[in-house]
């Protein structure tokens, strides 16, 4: 979470005045906990997970499916049954094996038939905790206590999400439901909420989202309203348009009014920002309006952390590609699978300067990202880290890196943060600046938390017994828990190998960004392909010394590393997940690494057959045999006896994906067996 700190936030050119301020208060305070915490060795090995959903509002007599704005009535209700709950009572009643749910209090169990197994939630195990969002029809969740490796911890992490589901469902009216889907397909198209505002808000003063569609807490409005303010214009995200056959060419738009005048912004369209092709956007909630599955990770110390940093880094844009489920865009079909430069573009908050399209005068840099966008650079202290890995250049705050390394902090960590801090504070609050800063890190946060990267270096909060977390935040939420989950300890597991077989998948960190482009291309998973480092493994132990310095005295000196461009080449998600014998270097895949990694560890043959069933849902998707969402979504809209084959995703044809949707969720069905295409066969 963010800081949801209540207070007076400054409106932006108040707020630019106090940037350095904070900026400087902020490194005071990553130094206190760089201080205090850099020495933290052996902390034990947790991770949590966030799923983040969309409240949907049916009016089933006019079939149709709009959001619901009623976020803060049902994160008030979650929190009343909460204190409900510690009051304690009731007997549990186990019955069935579907999800079967007692009511609260809570410590009743729920029960689910995996594979005919059931899984029992204990009594003892935490509440989940439900946590509010950007959007006014979004809720996110978490386990209520981090997971530990344990494989009981692993196997509940499934019944986890469906607790957390039926909780979030439970909270809400009987014509509302959660679901997991990245980005509502009718955001932005006329009437998609309930209740229905017009757009006309000051905030974002866009064309088709109204501010009430945003947290009304007053730091998400000032955050839409500042990123609008020191861009100077709204937002303008593009994203090209499927050309399906009966698709107007060229294609423009339909949606923009061009005769606005009710802002300044307003004129924004008619100088352009809308992009023949593309589908077009002008507001933070089109972006942080969207959802995804994030996984963080505690690691044993400061060098264990940067190491899986690093190492999970160039395995963002793989994921998200894999993970795709985006297909659907305000009320549009589009050309690309995944949300993420939605989102890029949504808090852009770079002047035209900073964008390279005027010469500076009154900003200090050009910054080639938005705040949201891939990582630019790796910070592990790794002898495997060649510099050549960190090609791009990287813009920095001079003085705070100097400032940083003064104080004892090394020259890559420090070169991290002071990337990070050449953005502004979007939001300050009056008060913060009145109290003492040290003890806290709510300046450091400031900057930490709107630095929207793919992986987040998270650094303990200041007074408690966190340790070191990286977090890692590409990839798509899913349709069903069984896929969350299977993304989840996927990724868990291979956190794993990475640390027990010491893997290097450092690629030049330029190519990860290219990756990322590459990942957004629809059905990418199968048609891309991606740089990947093509042995992972440590180097062997050279032969014997006396040998070698018989043939050459040269040869006692350490070995020159091959060139960079030797080490990586060109790989499908198949051959990467799957592994691949017909190339000149053969690849194990990450799939089969995790397989061994799994038969030298002591493991049951249930949870064995449990974690294949998870494993093979990834493996699946990466081969085709599975769809990913975004592709069974199209298919979906495609077969849908109301679609026209011109790219519009109507009201009815979302009411049945909404319809769809949910009971996918809810129940892992889709009639027909249609969800076999998705899912597989489980069992
Ligand atoms: P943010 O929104 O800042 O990313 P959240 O608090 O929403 O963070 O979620 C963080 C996730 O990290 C949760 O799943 C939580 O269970 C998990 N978590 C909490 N404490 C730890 C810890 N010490 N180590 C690892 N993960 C943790
Ligand atoms: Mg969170
Ligand atoms: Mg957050
Ligand atoms: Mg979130
Ligand atoms: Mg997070
Ligand atoms: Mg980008």
């Amino acid at each position: 979470m963010g800081l949801l700190a209540l207070g007076t936030p400054l409106v932006w050119d108040e707020a630019k005045k106090r940037a350095d301020q904070v900026r400087q208060l902020g490194i005071q305070q990553l130094l206190e906990i760089w201080n205090s915490y850099r020495g933290n060795e052996r902390d034990i090995l947790l991770w949590g997970d966030e799923i983040e959903y969309l409240v949907i509002s049916y009016d089933d007599e006019n079939k149709n499916a709009t959001l619901s704005l009623r976020q803060a009535e049902i994160l008030d209700a979650l929190a009343a049954d909460e204190k409900l709950r510690k009051a304690g009572g009731g007997v549990p009643e186990i019955n069935g094996t579907t999800v079967e749910f007692v009511p609260s209090p809570y410590e009743c169990y729920l029960v689910i038939g995996l594979n005919g197994m059931l899984t029992v939630y204990r009594k003892s195990d935490p509440l989940p905790t439900f946590h509010p969002e950007f959007g006014r029809f979004m809720l996110e969740a978490t386990p209520g206590a981090p997971f530990s490796l344990s494989w009981k911890d692993l196997l509940s992490v499934e019944p986890n999400m469906k607790l957390r589901r039926t909780i979030a469902k439970k909270h809400m009216a009987p014509h509302e439901t959660p679901i997991t889907l990245p980005a509502f397909p009718r955001m932005g198209r006329d009437i998609f909420t309930t209740p229905h505002y017009p757009a006309t808000g000051s905030k974002s003063r866009s064309q088709f989202i109204p501010d009430e569609c945003i947290n009304p807490h007053i730091r998400f409005p000032t955050l839409a309203a500042n990123i609008r303010s020191r861009r100077g214009s709204k937002v303008a995200i593009n994203m090209p348009v499927f050309y399906d056959v009966n698709t107007p060419r060229p294609f423009l738009d339909p949606t923009i009014d061009y005769d606005r005048h009710l802002f300044p912004e307003d004129d924004d369209v008619r100088n352009g920002a809308a992009k023949e092709g593309h589908v077009y956007m002008d507001a933070m909630g089109f972006g942080m309006g969207s959802c995804c599955l994030q996984i963080t990770f505690q690691a044993k110390n400061i060098g264990e952390a940067r190491r899986l940093y690093d190492q999970l880094c160039p395995l963002g844009p793989i994921m998200l590609a894999l993970s795709a489920n985006t297909p659907i865009l305000k009320g549009f079909l589009v050309d690309t699978d995944v949300r993420w430069n939605v989102i890029s573009g949504a808090v852009d908050d770079r002047t035209e300067e900073e964008r390279g399209l005027k010469p500076l005068k009154n900003n200090r840099w050009k910054i080639p990202k938005s705040r949201y966008d891939s990582v630019s650079t790796y910070l592990a202290d790794d002898p495997r880290l060649r510099d050549e890995y960190n090609d791009l250049d990287l813009v920095i705050d001079e003085d705070i890196k100097k400032r940083l390394i003064d104080n004892g902090m090394d020259e890559r960590l420090s070169t991290h943060f002071a990337h990070l801090f050449i953005r502004d504070p979007i939001v300050i609050f009056q008060e913060t600046l009145d109290e003492p800063a040290e003890g806290k890190a709510d300046h450091f946060e400031n900057l930490q938390s709107t630095n929207w990267q793919h992986m987040r270096f998270k650094p303990p909060p200041p007074g408690g017994n966190i340790g070191w977390r990286v977090e890692f935040r590409s990839m798509e939420i899913q349709l069903t828990d069984f896929e969350n989950a299977a993304f989840a300890i996927f990724t868990v597991l291979l956190t794993r190998v990475i640390l027990s077989y010491d893997l290097n998948l450092y690629i030049p960190i330029s190519k990860v960004d290219d990756n990322m482009t590459r990942a957004h291309i629809r059905n990418a998973v199968l048609d891309q392909k991606f740089w990947f480092r093509k042995n992972l493994f440590p180097p062997p132990r050279m032969g014997s010394r006396a040998g070698s310095a018989r043939t050459s005295p040269a040869s006692t000196r350490p070995v020159t590393p091959i060139a960079v461009e030797e080490e990586y080449g060109l790989f499908t998600i198949d051959e990467i997940m799957n592994g691949t014998k017909d190339r000149e270097c053969e690849f194990i895949g990450l799939i089969p690494l995790i397989e061994s990694y799994l038969d030298t560890v002591n493991v049951d043959v249930i949870t064995r057959c449990e974690l294949a069933g998870y494993l093979q849902l990834i493996s699946k998707r990466a081969s085709g045999e599975l769809k990913t969402g975004a592709s069974w979504i199209r298919d979906f809209v495609g077969n849908h006896p109301e679609y026209n084959k011109d790219s519009q995703v109507g009201d009815r044809v979302n009411y049945d994906l909404m319809k769809m949707v949910e009971r996918l969720g809810s129940e892992g069905i889709a009639g027909d067996g249609k969800e076999q295409e998705l899912l597989g066969r489980r069992g």
